[in-house]
């Protein structure tokens, strides 16, 4: 639910001074990490996220392997000293419940079944928080499974839309998020526009909803250029170099 009694619009703009499409500033490394197969740092204003992925590789225990296909886990974890009071350590519903939609916001893309009876493991922690940590870190998780070289139809991209002071805003952080009247997290593969996950907090209009599918698809586009970018931007370098490290 959402809470009430603050105003988050004054003069046509928000209190962090954004337009209603403004995005907060988006940074994205790709491979900061030397032991995982694949990583990313992405940072979203005062979100900051580093996933980092490992495999394919043989899934243990056994008995949970799937002979046709790999088997994706998704962790993601809120470090304690991520928001302003510490947070209780360790996984709990939320946390549950954000890894088990990302790894769905994902999966569609990841080609698994090149990679029977393998796991591929993908471990997203915020080191900051500040509203749309599942957003940060599938946009993170996507660009380190691409940095692992896991074969994937496309990258996944991801934003919130919602309603802050009668207004659809995209990307709301923590006040926005806590008092304003909804938000909807969705995830796309941006160059089908083919959407992988969509949830919704709080009331929409049939209006509302539509203009926010619009605002979250073009947030979702200037994301992929980003996430594109960044990893040319690393590969690119690498055969400048000359090749392999
Ligand atoms: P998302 O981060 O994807 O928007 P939520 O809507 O559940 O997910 O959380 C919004 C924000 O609320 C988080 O980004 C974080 O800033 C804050 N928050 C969530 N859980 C906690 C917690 N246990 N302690 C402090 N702040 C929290």
């Amino acid at each position: 639910m959402k809470e009430e009694g603050i105003e988050l619009i004054k003069d046509g703009k928000r209190l962090d001074g954004r337009g209603f499409e403004e995005l907060r500033p988006i940074k994205i490394e790709v491979g900061v990490l030397k032991r995982a197969d694949g990583s990313c740092y992405f940072e979203m204003g005062n979100n900051k996220a580093l996933a980092a992925v490992y495999g394919p590789r043989e899934m243990h225990p056994r008995h949970l392997q799937d002979a046709k296909t790999a088997v994706v886990n998704y962790r993601y974890n809120m470090a304690p000293f991520s928001v302003d009071e510490r947070k209780r350590p360790g996984p709990d519903r939320r946390s549950v419940e954000i890894s088990k939609v990302s790894r769905a916001a994902l999966d569609p893309v990841i080609l698994k079944e090149y990679y029977p009876k393998t796991a591929i493991d993908v471990y997203v922690e915020l080191l900051q928080s500040d509203a749309g940590t599942r957003t940060a870190g599938i946009n993170a998780a996507s660009v380190a499974l691409a940095d692992a070289g896991i074969p994937m139809k496309d990258l996944v991209s991801s934003i919130a839309a919602g309603k802050i002071g009668g207004e659809m805003v995209l990307d709301m952080n923590a006040p926005e998020d806590n008092y304003g009247e909804a938000d909807m997290p969705v995830a796309m593969i941006a160059r089908t526009d083919t959407i992988t996950m969509l949830q919704m907090d709080g009331r929409f209009t049939k209006e509302d909803f539509k203009r926010g599918l619009v605002l979250a698809k073009k947030a979702c586009h200037e994301i992929y250029e980003l996430q594109r970018a960044a990893l040319l931007d690393k590969y690119s370098e690498r055969a400048g170099e000359g090749g392999e490290e």
